[in-house]
């Protein structure tokens, strides 16, 4: 990603934070595409930021005090939750000094509430033994239908805190919902040639996506999430990779691209940059262009048109 594209997502964000109290909600966010729910749910009533960026990754962001002031005035604040964010938002909350948006306060929203969650652990696993997903797996805003579920849950939550506005908040849900429904069509017509077509990503954040889409995850370039790559680990999955004839790696902008490269040369295929947050890359902007984009380069790297590899 270049410099330039990144001042002005910076400076987009800023602008966003620095705008006067007119809005009737001010929501806040971790992650870019609950920002874009929020913001298509909201419509005009809203104002929306997330604190995590697109590019970044959304496990590890640094709890710096320009996102505790950016959160100060905000009335909703909306977390992944199952601990995706769990690293750093309890630092970054407690420090905003906002009453309103603690978790357990009135404005403090679980979008992963309604979620059907996967990879749920079997007995107690902690961040301690070197699991970030001791609930289950978190990264179900890859997953379309996903979404909206927390669409809806949004609608309520906005409706609660804002009632004059709830009949314009529960017609944008539906208004999200059946566009999503549409979308997904197209997407799955898009991706239905390669139904059970195995792929490798970098972290486990492609689990929904796959289920969602008929595809198969044959392995990760991480040996387990948020533990780096070991040379070893990495000849190994490339061995397997050649003997079961997978060649698609995917990895997104927060994580190694020269990792990520060297197992796909390894293993004879290519490595892909995607963005499985809105405003990861170039024209993901919200959550249908990235979507969009998605099924886009996951098709073309199945079909040996790695248009996006790099
Ligand atoms: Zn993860």
């Amino acid at each position: 990603m270049s410099r330039i594209i990144r001042v002005v997502q910076i400076s987009a964000l800023l602008l966003v934070a620095s705008l006067p109290a007119r809005a009737d909600l001010k929501v806040a966010t971790s992650l870019s595409d609950l920002a874009s729910v929020a913001q298509w749910v909201g419509g005009k009533h809203v104002v929306t930021q997330s604190l995590c960026r697109g590019y970044e990754d959304p496990h590890f962001v640094p709890a710096k005090p320009s996102l505790m002031k950016a959160i100060q005035h905000a009335d909703v604040f909306v977390s992944v939750g199952l601990e995706l964010d769990g690293g750093w938002l309890p630092l970054v909350l407690p420090g905003s000094r906002n009453p309103k948006i603690q978790a357990g306060a009135s404005g403090f929203v679980d979008a992963s509430e309604g979620v059907n969650v996967l990879e749920k652990p079997i007995g107690t696993v902690s961040r301690a033994e070197g699991d970030i997903h001791p609930l289950g797996n978190p990264h179900y805003y890859a997953d379309p239908k996903q979404l909206e579920i927390v669409a809806d849950h949004l609608a309520q939550v906005f409706s609660r805190l804002d009632p004059t506005n709830a009949a314009d908040y529960a017609a944008n849900a539906r208004a999200f919902d059946a566009k999503m429904e549409t979308e997904l069509a197209k997407w799955q017509k898009q991706l239905a040639p390669y139904q059970g077509a195995a792929v490798v990503t970098y972290h486990k954040n492609f689990v929904y996506f796959a289920d969602r889409f008929g595809l198969k995850l044959f392995g990760n370039v991480e040996p387990k999430p948020g533990i780096p790559p070991t040379p070893r680990h990495l000849s190994e999955l490339a061995e397997s990779m050649k003997q079961s004839g997978v060649k698609v790696v995917l990895y997104q902008p927060y994580y190694s691209a020269d990792a990520s490269r060297e197992l796909a040369s390894k293993a004879g295929g290519v490595a892909v940059e995607i963005a499985t947050e809105a405003g990861g890359l170039p024209g993901t902007d919200d959550v249908f262009a990235k979507f969009d984009t998605l099924v886009s380069s996951v098709a073309g790297a199945l079909a040996g048109k790695s248009g996006g590899a790099k």
